[in-house]
C-alpha cells in the first residue's frame, strides 16, 4: 500500500497528518492512503499557485503550450499504469479507463495549441484621437474541486485551459479518487511545469473549500459534482463575486423516434447508459420509444444487457465494474424499488450483487412519476417509457429541472435538427451516445451548471476580457 502526499509548491507535503484510505470499490480493499489536510494546506497551495501566477502569466504562449505538449507526452507514456491505478480507485473496466486517460490526455494537447490563440481585438474608435485595445489576460488563481467519476478527465478538462490561459491552479480531487490527480501532476512537474503552477490539495472537503472560497486571491472556480454541492459553493463564491463554471447533475433523456435505425438506438442507448456503469452526468436516465417500435427495442435492448459482463474493472471482458459506495447501490435499489413500486416491470437485472455491484437494469412501463424518471439514478438502470407524439416527447423530455445531455435518435434529418433544437439541453447526441469530446463544448442549461468545458469555449471561462481605451 502506498502513502501518497500532496503537492504544494512541487513538493509532496503532508505526510506528517491524519490519513484518508482510497479504497479498491471492487474489492473493498484499501489500496493507497493520502493526507487529510485542512484550512492550513488549502492556504499553502494558494500561497504557491498566487507566487507562481506573476512567472507563469509572464510566459509566451509558446512556452506554456510546449510545457503542455511535454505533460502531454508524459501522461501518453504513462497510459497503461494510470489507467491500471484509476481502475483500481474507481471501478470502471480497464479498457474504459484507458479510454479516458486518451480523453484526458486529448484536452492537455487542445488547449497547448488554443494556448497560442488567445488573440485581442483592435475596435474602430468614434473617435480620431483614440483607439481601442481589447486584451485578454488569465483570471488569476483557479481553483479546481472535481468529482470520482472520470478521476482524470474532470482534472485536465479544467486544469489543460486554465493553464493555457495563464492561470495557475489549486486541486481538490474527489476523497475517493485522489491517486489519478496526484499522478498526473507528477507528471506534470516532470514535463517542468514550474512548481506551484499546479497543486494538489486531499482532505477534508467543506474546509478546504471554504479556505479557497473565502481567499481573495482564489479568482475563479471551477466544479463538476453533485447540484447540491454546487448550489452551496455557487452561494459561498459570491463574497468574493469569484468567476465560476460549474458542470453539474444531469438527467438526459434519450429519445427513440419511430424512424431511428433501430440498431444504431440500441448501441446508442447502450453507450449513454451503461458505460462507467451508468455513473456519468451524461447518462441516458429516462428512455422514451414510440410505442410502434417499443416491443423490438426493449427486446434488442435486454438481449444487448444480458451480455454485459458485470465484475473487476482489471478481469478481461467486464463491461460493468462496481459502483463507487454503499451509497450508490441504495440509491440504485431505492430506485428500482420505486418503479416497482408504481408498476414498473424487470426485463432484466434489477438488484443488487455481492460487493458492490449491481445488475444491469432494464426497466418496462415506467411511468413519468417514479423517482428514477426525476433524480439521476447513477447506476446501470435503464428505464424504458414510451410516447406516441414528438410534441408529447419534447415536452416529456424537457420537463425536468436539468439541462445537461439528451439523445435523439432517428433517420430524418429534418425532424434529428427540429428536435434538437427544441431539447432545452446544452448538449445534443443526435444518433450519437457518445457525445463527449475536447474540441467541443460540454456545460448544462438550468441546473445542470453554468460554463462551458471542451473547446474555444472552455478557454474563456479562464480568461478576463481588458479594455484598454488609449488617447492619441
Ligand atoms: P458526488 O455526489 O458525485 O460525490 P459531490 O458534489 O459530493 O459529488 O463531490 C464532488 C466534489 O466536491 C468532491 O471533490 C468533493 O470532495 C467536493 N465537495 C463535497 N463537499 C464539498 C464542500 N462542502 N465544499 C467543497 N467541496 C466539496
Amino acid at each position: 500500500m502506498t502513502a501518497y502526499s500532496m503537492i504544494i509548491d512541487g513538493k509532496e507535503v503532508g505526510k506528517d497528518l491524519k490519513t484518508i484510505d482510497v479504497i479498491n470499490p471492487a474489492t473493498g480493499n484499501t489500496i493507497a492512503t493520502v493526507p487529510y489536510g485542512g484550512a492550513n494546506e488549502a492556504v499553502l497551495a494558494v500561497n504557491a499557485a498566487y507566487d507562481a501566477f506573476q512567472e507563469w502569466s509572464g510566459l509566451t504562449a509558446y512556452d506554456r503550450s510546449s510545457l503542455l505538449d511535454k505533460w502531454h507526452e508524459l501522461i501518453e507514456k504513462h497510459t497503461e499504469d494510470l489507467a491500471q491505478t484509476m481502475t483500481e480507485e474507481q471501478g470502471k473496466p480497464l479498457a474504459e479507463a484507458r479510454g479516458e486517460i486518451k480523453y484526458a490526455n486529448g484536452f492537455i494537447s487542445w488547449y497547448a495549441e488554443e494556448a497560442k490563440r488567445i488573440y485581442g481585438e483592435m475596435i474602430p474608435a468614434s473617435h480620431t484621437g483614440k483607439r481601442i485595445f481589447v486584451h485578454k489576460q488569465p483570471v488569476g488563481v483557479t481553483a479546481v474541486i472535481t468529482p470520482w467519476n472520470f478521476p482524470a478527465a474532470m482534472i485536465t478538462r479544467k486544469v489543460g485551459p486554465a493553464l493555457a490561459a495563464g492561470c495557475t491552479v489549486v486541486i481538490k480531487p474527489a476523497e475517493q479518487t485522489p491517486i489519478t490527480a496526484i499522478r498526473l501532476v507528477r507528471l506534470a512537474m516532470e514535463a517542468g511545469i514550474p512548481p506551484g503552477v499546479i497543486n494538489v490539495v486531499t482532505g477534508d472537503a467543506s474546509t478546504i473549500g471554504k479556505a479557497w472560497l473565502q481567499d481573495t486571491r482564489v479568482r475563479k472556480l471551477t466544479f463538476t459534482g453533485s447540484t447540491e454541492i454546487g448550489k452551496l459553493l455557487m452561494r459561498g463564491a459570491a463574497d468574493t463575486v469569484k468567476k465560476i463554471s460549474l458542470e453539474l447533475g444531469g438527467h438526459a433523456p434519450a429519445i427513440v423516434m419511430e424512424d431511428s435505425d433501430i440498431d444504431k438506438a440500441v448501441d446508442g442507448v447502450v453507450a449513454a447508459k451503461f458505460r462507467n456503469a451508468g455513473q456519468t452526468c451524461v447518462c441516458a436516465n429516462r428512455i422514451y420509444v414510440h410505442e410502434s417500435i417499443a416491443e423490438e427495442f426493449a427486446a434488442k435492448l435486454v438481449e444487448r444487457v444480458k451480455q454485459l459482463k458485470v465484475g473487476n474493472g482489471m478481469d478481461e471482458g467486464v463491461a460493468i465494474g462496481p459502483l463507487i459506495d454503499e451509497d450508490a447501490i441504495r440509491k440504485v435499489q431505492s430506485h428500482v424499488d420505486d418503479a416497482l413500486s408504481k408498476g414498473a416491470k424487470i426485463a432484466v437485472g434489477g438488484t443488487g450483487m455481492d460487493g458492490l455491484f449491481f445488475e444491469p437494469t432494464v426497466l418496462l412501463d415506467v411511468k413519468d412519476d417514479m423517482v428514477c424518471m426525476q433524480e439521476e439514478t447513477f447506476g446501470p438502470v435503464a428505464p424504458i417509457t414510451t410516447f406516441s407524439s414528438e410534441e408529447e416527447v419534447l415536452r416529456r423530455a424537457n420537463d425536468s429541472i436539468y439541462g445537461l445531455a439528451a439523445y435523439v435518435f432517428t433517420e430524418n434529418i429534418s425532424r434529428g435538427i427540429r428536435m434538437s433544437e427544441k431539447l432545452e439541453y446544452g448538449i445534443v447526441g443526435l444518433n450519437d451516445g457518445l457525445p463527449s469530446t475536447p474540441q467541443a463544448p460540454f456545460g448544462g442549461f438550468k441546473q445542470s451548471g453554468l460554463g462551458r468545458e471542451g473547446g474555444h469555449h472552455g478557454l474563456d471561462e479562464y480568461i478576463e476580457v481588458k479594455y484598454i481605451s488609449v488617447g492619441l
